[in-house]
């Protein structure tokens, strides 16, 4: 049966970043219409409602109805270690990371991870990631599981270690292709399932690994990779010492056939002015993380001048270096540290980038991460006056953005009053 789904609408017709806030149409009395795991109509509550009066009516009020968020890099089996105290990104991994990945060696604790991390998400509003596992092949299978389950949309993808990390999560330049192979063959493709392949980045694998895995990448075009660039200077120099041969970081996945239209980034702090130019004319895209690079200490992503440049991004969480599972808070970080470069990101950029920014950048621009007709049915509600200080900053707004801007700052998996999957309510 269709769903009618009333509320204030937020949609994009075009990139904000471009073609200013007038991309996107708000509808202050607005409807959804769902049938079929898909958006059939949009429009005004009073034409949808005339138009389709055997609907059932899902009555919002003034709560905006958005895409879900898609949070375009995380981390699943970070979960139960996020917001881990006081280290930066190489001995963050060694004293944290590594040692809780290690558990999700027991099948066990990765689907109870994994349906953790997933309730978590759509409790937050997002409806798609793109997640790393671990090296354990039974940690992709208990993500897909916990995302089929929920009918959510999902991506993700063996991490692969043949060096620099501890014995029990290395793999080698042949398990790796073997395991991901394998996996990508079962899964890509099945039900909301896409397969990534899942370099973790260029100091924890051999050169013959990234290889392989470039390989794989050229023999499955249809699935993304997704890998780390630039976080720290620390890194940047260890990769050096290990490819010396490498005019730069990137070169070092060009040279495996690791650089491609379906490559994901995440990070991308400190790029070169060659980095920059070479990812643009391959088409990848990068995956700004502000909350993980404030709290590791990272560094101020470039959002203004990548984009200005024609880069595709997507915002994600990271987590669990990322300190927190909203996507609200995620945009705030970003809006702060576009401040922290001169750059006031307009709420209607930081939106964008949550949903329809971040579908561009999975390559599912067309599938999800807009309300239009024909993509598939993952929204959420989000009440504009959450707790007493927002609602209080909210009743004082002059026009829309004003109204929404409090929410991108101050929510939190508060104001997330409805999650629909696949167009069916959670
Ligand atoms: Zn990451």
């Amino acid at each position: 049966m269709a769903n009618l789904l009333l509320g204030q609408t937020l949609g994009y017709s075009s990139d904000p970043f471009y073609d200013g806030p007038a991309a996107a149409t708000i509808e202050r009395r607005g409807a959804v219409l769902v049938d079929g795991g898909r958006i059939q109509a949009v429009g005004t509550a009073d034409d949808l409602r005339a138009a389709h009066p055997q609907a059932q009516v899902h009555d919002y009020g003034e709560a905006l109805i958005s895409p879900g968020f898609i949070d375009a890099h995380i981390h699943y089996p970070q979960t139960a270690m996020i917001a881990s105290w006081g280290k930066r990104l190489i001995d963050w991994l060694n004293s944290y990371t590594f040692p809780e990945e290690m558990r999700l060696e027991d099948p066990a604790y990765a689907q109870a991870v994994a349906g953790t991390c997933m309730d978590l998400m759509l409790d937050h509003g997002t409806t798609t990631v793109a997640s790393y596992c671990t090296v354990a092949p039974q940690s992709v299978t208990a993500l897909f599981e916990a995302a089929q389950a929920r009918g959510m949309r999902v991506l993700g993808g063996k991490t692969c270690m043949d060096r620099n990390a501890p014995e029990g999560l290395r793999d080698t330049a042949q398990s790796a292709y073997d395991q991901s192979k394998a996996l990508l063959e079962q899964w890509h493709g099945t039900d909301r399932i896409s397969y990534v392949i899942t370099p973790r980045f260029a100091p924890t694998s051999t050169p013959e690994q990234l290889e392989a895995l470039g390989s794989l990448w050229a023999e499955h075009p249809s699935c993304l990779m997704q890998t780390h660039i630039s976080e720290q200077h620390e890194e940047i120099a260890w990769v050096k010492e290990l490819f010396p041969e490498a005019r730069d970081y990137l070169d070092v996945y060009e040279r495996f056939g690791l650089l491609g239209a379906g490559g994901l980034y995440g990070h991308a702090i400190y790029l070169t002015e060659r980095e920059r130019a070479r990812i643009r004319e391959t088409g990848a895209a990068l995956v700004h993380c502000p909350t993980s690079n404030t709290f590791i200490g990272s560094g101020l992503f470039d959002m203004a001048g990548l984009k200005a440049e024609g880069q595709r991004i997507g915002l994600a969480t990271d987590i669990g270096g990322g300190s927190n599972f909203s996507m609200l808070r995620t945009m705030a970080a970003a809006y702060e540290i576009g401040q922290l470069r001169g750059t006031a990101l307009h709420p209607s950029y930081l939106w964008w980038l949550a949903t329809a920014g971040s579908a561009q950048a999975l390559g599912l621009g067309d599938t999800i991460g807009r309300l239009a007709p024909g993509y598939e049915a993952d929204l959420n509600v989000v009440d504009l006056a959450s707790t007493p200080v927002i609602a209080q900053r909210h009743a004082q707004a002059k026009d829309f953005w004003e109204a929404l801007f409090p929410t991108i700052m101050m929510g939190d998996d508060r104001a997330i009053r409805a999650t629909w999957v696949g167009g069916k309510p959670r």
